[in-house]
């Protein structure tokens, strides 16, 4: 059985469909990247996914179980855990503070503030500091360390390289080499493709709100890829669906 599964998911933002008849599964293990352009609905599934934005039709189902009428809340404490696009921090409080609300599920595990700091070692010095003093990177580690706090089996990662230079971001990757090779499964967004291509077993690429390749990343090149971001796919790469 999938650990995660999406059924002909259609969520909406009022009479806006963002995400129309998606379905997909994630395996145990898998790290899957989410491609598209600005637009095509990938927050938008991954929040339904969380339960943060309620779909309008069509069933997740996580570890078998039909995640319909469960609260954000209750997905976290299940084992779903979402590092938000623009990483929702309280900026007031420290690094500490923040990893610690990621406890707040109580699920049980191995994650403690200490696993995330030797994770981002830059955060080490900084954990007394408000993460509103922080610098991008060091957000996006402690945005990335909230997650992990709460132990999860799913972790969904919305653009941790937004706004990042480019050496941080090979940075935070680095650090999520350890989660990737350590099999918790993973769903993350990502606008570099080469990267995408690079750190995931599966890519699946959205355009206007449905799938339009999906496909093991060792078998698809960029430019399949990029065809299917912008609507120029034709098949033979990959499976596509309209
Ligand atoms: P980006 O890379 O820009 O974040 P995305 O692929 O994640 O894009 P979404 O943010 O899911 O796409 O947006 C999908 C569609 O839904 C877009 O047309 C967007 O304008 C619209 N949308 C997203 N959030 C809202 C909202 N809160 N209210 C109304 N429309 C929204």
């Amino acid at each position: 059985m999938s650990l995660l599964s999406v059924e002909n998911l259609v969520v909406r933002h009022g009479l806006l469909q963002a995400v129309r008849g998606v379905s997909f599964s994630a395996e145990r293990g898998e790290t899957l990247a989410l491609v598209g352009a600005n637009g095509a609905g990938k927050t938008t599934l991954l929040r339904a996914i969380a339960g943060a934005h309620q779909p309008a039709a069509g069933q997740v189902r996580f570890d078998g179980a039909d995640l319909t009428d469960v609260p954000s809340h209750k997905r976290v404490g299940m084992g779903i855990a979402l590092v938000p696009e623009g990483r929702k921090l309280f900026v007031q409080m420290t690094v500490e503070e923040n990893l610690l609300l990621g406890r707040t599920a109580g699920r049980p595990g191995d994650w403690s503030v200490d696993r995330v700091l030797e994770m981002f070692p830059n955060l080490k010095a900084r954990r007394r500091a408000k993460t509103g003093h922080l610098s991008g990177g060091e957000q996006q580690a402690t945005a990335i360390g909230r997650a992990l706090m709460s132990n999860p089996d799913l972790l969904l990662l919305d653009e941790v390289s937004l706004g990042l230079s480019p050496l941080i971001v090979d940075r935070v990757y680095a650090s999520l080499q350890t989660l990737i090779t350590s099999g918790t499964t993973i769903i993350l967004v990502e606008q570099d493709l080469n990267r995408a291509l690079s750190v995931s077993d599966r890519v699946i690429c959205m355009l206007e709100g449905r799938v339009s390749l999906e496909g093991p990343s060792k078998s698809m090149s960029r430019d399949d890829v990029t065809k299917a971001y912008f609507g120029l796919h034709k098949a033979g790469a990959g499976s596509v669906s309209a």
